[in-house]
């Protein structure tokens, strides 16, 4: 062997001769470290979990084993030829001499629990067992330590004993089965789920909580697992031992052992029965609302309808009586008749109009015409009977105004605007109107120093019946009306929003294409 004449020439160098014999001693143990070993036995000792140690009569290490490296800190190279006192902490050098005195009477010593050293100075708990090592004479020569490492032990019984708690008092069943589908576990959720004790199931086929049209997913599940893949929150329904029927989500997680080999499955299910009990009754819930309000749409406009006809008559005769009444007296009576029936008639009018455009039935009907006096006439008609406030109409008269729209429905939303802008403002405010254009869109805005909108509902008002619930109590309305004027812009392909702050007035404006024809 090379290395040996090398281990000498170092060790002669370094040496003085007063001390010779013990560090030949030492050397003769690190060559030793050197010698080719049974291969068989070295395999199984340096696989074992445990450390183990042989040491010869004069308390000189001779063996060392991975595991003893891993738990002490010394390679074999470093260990080998030292004494045994290495790993052996001062207030144990007593018990160990008894120990080793025992052995040399040939007394066995197991699983005596005790200390060790390891390199960095800390105190490991052993249980060990000392077994005398003999030459062929049968004389003692050594003796080997098995030292079983405690604390491993404990963290491991502790880990299991967490685990096991968290599987027993889990609220999802928790089950093993192996890759023959036979349970190998069953938790207390299992039991509560499924109606099997742990002693019924266990041992069972799985095939005792898979419904008859479930059987195919099972097998597609075990082959899955055996490729090592994890299945997640698959809901599917699985049965009790009283045969109900229970909706799960479940997950699947392969089960390996200490090499690895896939050698079950764990599967984790959690009673979902409730939920999908919940999302059935809200399925049935939105559909029967939505047929409550296709009628309730069905009768308004029907109503509205049949309200229309009388409504007109009575218009025509009042409008009749008031030429025909001459006292002034009752001529008040005629003329306040008039107004509330004019109120009802707009107002049937309105509803019409949604039902229509519930429907999607909004017809433009497309002209050319001048906008700007088009607000001449509207602001004409408005004025004499809003005296109270004052209305600015801005716009600059030299640019051209002609649209191509429908003349009625833009009517409608400018009124709705400007009535709106009149109503949420105390009478002597004033209201400014703005009128402007782009090559392409005309422009239009209502300012007022009204009583304003949150700004959480402006994204609300054009909703069909939406009122903002403060200002709702004070003033009269229906909540229809930006409705009708946002769906009368979308119709022209326009855009219609509105800006404020509660207490701060409210601008609204709407842009609508000017046409091809400007
Ligand atoms: P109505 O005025 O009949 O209630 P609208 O559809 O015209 O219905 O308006 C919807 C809501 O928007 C109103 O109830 C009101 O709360 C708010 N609103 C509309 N215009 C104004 C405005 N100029 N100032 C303050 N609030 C307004």
């Amino acid at each position: 062997m090379k290395t040996k004449p090398k281990i000498f020439i170092s060790f002669l160098s370094g040496i003085g001769l007063g001390s010779l014999w013990g560090k030949w001693k030492v050397l003769r143990y690190r060559i030793h470290a050197l010698r080719p070993k049974n291969t068989f036995l070295y395999a199984l000792v340096n696989a074992s979990e445990d450390a183990i140690v042989n040491i010869n009569v004069d308390g000189l290490i001779t063996g060392w084993n991975n595991s003893a490296f891993h738990m002490f800190g010394y390679s074999e190279q470093e260990a080998m030829g030292n004494p045994v006192t290495l790993i052996i902490p001062k207030n144990k050098m007593e018990e160990h001499q008894d120990i080793i005195r025992k052995i040399r009477l040939g007394e066995k010593i197991e699983n005596y629990e005790t200390e060790r050293r390891s390199r960095n100075g800390s105190i490991l708990n052993f249980s060990i067992r000392v077994i005398p090592l003999r030459n062929k004479k049968g004389e003692i020569i050594g003796f080997s330590e098995i030292l079983h490492d405690l604390q491993y032990k404990n963290e491991a019984q502790e880990k299991q004993a967490i685990l096991a708690a968290i599987v027993s008092s889990s609220d999802d069943a928790i089950i093993s089965k192996n890759l023959d589908g036979i349970i190998m576990s069953w938790n207390h959720a299992a039991e509560k789920m499924f109606g099997f004790s742990e002693k019924e199931a266990i041992g069972q086929s799985i095939s005792i909580i898979i419904p008859s049209d479930k059987v195919d997913e099972e097998r597609e599940i075990i082959d899955t697992i055996k490729k090592g893949e994890k299945m997640e929150h698959i809901e599917t329904t699985r049965k009790s031992k009283g045969g109900e029927i229970l909706h799960l989500s479940i997950t699947i997680s392969p089960i390996k052992n200490n090499n690895g080999v896939i050698i079950g499955a764990s599967k984790v299910a959690r009673d979902i029965t409730v939920r999908i009990e919940a999302e059935k009754q809200r399925v049935l819930f939105t559909q029967r609302l939505q047929e409550l309000n296709m009628q309730k749409d069905e009768f308004m406009a029907m109503a509205s309808h049949e309200l229309k006809t009388p409504l007109t008559v009575i218009l025509a005769n009042l409008q009749l009586l008031e030429m025909m009444v001459e006292e002034e007296s009752k001529i008040q009576f005629v003329k306040k008749a008039l107004n509330q029936s004019h109120k009802l008639a707009q107002l049937v009018t309105n509803l019409l109009d949604v039902s229509k455009m519930q429907k999607g039935m909004v017809q433009v009907e497309y002209t050319y015409f001048d906008f700007l006096q088009l607000m001449e006439d509207t602001l004409g008609n408005l004025l004499p009977a809003y005296i109270e406030h004052t209305l600015l109409f801005h716009a600059d008269k030299s640019k051209s105004y002609r649209i191509w729209a429908d003349r009625e429905k833009i009517e409608q939303v400018v009124v709705n605007l400007l009535t709106n802008a009149i109503k949420y403002t105390p009478p002597t405010n004033r209201i400014d109107i703005f009128l402007n254009r782009t090559d392409t869109d005309l422009f239009f805005k209502v300012s007022d120093e009204g009583v304003g909108i949150p700004e959480k509902d402006l994204s609300n008002i054009f909703l069909r019946f939406f009122r903002v619930s403060g200002t709702a109590a004070s003033f009269s309305g229906s909540g229809i009306g930006l409705y009708i004027s946002s769906e009368i812009i979308k119709a022209h392909n326009g855009k219609i929003w509105a800006e404020s702050e509660l207490g701060k007035g409210a601008d609204f404006y709407f842009s609508i294409p000017l046409g091809n024809n400007n």
